[in-house]
């Protein structure tokens, strides 16, 4: 079976960020089927919706894996729950968090997974740690390369 391409955000803005950001990594790393290809620079983010807490410390994964899209997220939701990621307060301060951006060119809208992550056209910095590691990705929505769609959103 070939392996898809996955892209995962990771967020933090509580405790030591970089080392939730890097035990993450190395989980994500040791999932079954599952190889590390990429990782983008880790940057610096103000909270957006509930904007009374810290800035986030985010970077994005590529992950070769074949686990299905459904698989990957109950996988990573272990992960974040590993972590110590309890959720008090909706969009607030967060040890981990993991968001599937991309699993190859899956369009998916069930409430429990969506696939493109809607983040990827409304916040800018999603895209760009995306593009940083393949600027040829193609937006598995309008099937343009998603540099273009992005531009278009801002
Ligand atoms: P959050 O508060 O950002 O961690 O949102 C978690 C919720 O978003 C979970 O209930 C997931 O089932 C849902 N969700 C929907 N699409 C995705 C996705 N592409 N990646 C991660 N979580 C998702």
């Amino acid at each position: 079976m070939t392996k898809a391409t996955a892209y995962i955000l990771l967020g933090s803005n509580m405790g030591d960020s970089y080392r939730y950001i890097r035990s993450a990594i190395e989980k994500i790393s040791k999932l079954e089927t599952t190889s590390i290809a990429a990782q983008s620079s880790m940057i610096t983010t103000p909270p957006l919706e509930y904007t009374h807490q810290p800035d986030f410390l985010n970077t994005v994964v590529a992950i070769h894996t074949q686990l299905s899209p459904q698989l990957l997220l109950g996988k990573l939701q272990e992960i974040e729950n590993s972590l110590g990621r309890v959720r008090h307060i909706p969009k607030g301060p967060r040890t981990i968090d993991c968001d599937i951006l991309l699993y190859s060119d899956v369009v998916c809208t069930t409430p429990a997974l969506t696939l493109p992550h809607p983040q990827i056209y409304t916040r800018p910095f999603a895209a760009e740690l995306l593009l940083e590691i393949d600027n040829d990705i193609i937006d598995p929505l309008s099937h343009k390369p998603l540099r273009e769609v992005v531009l278009c959103h801002q």
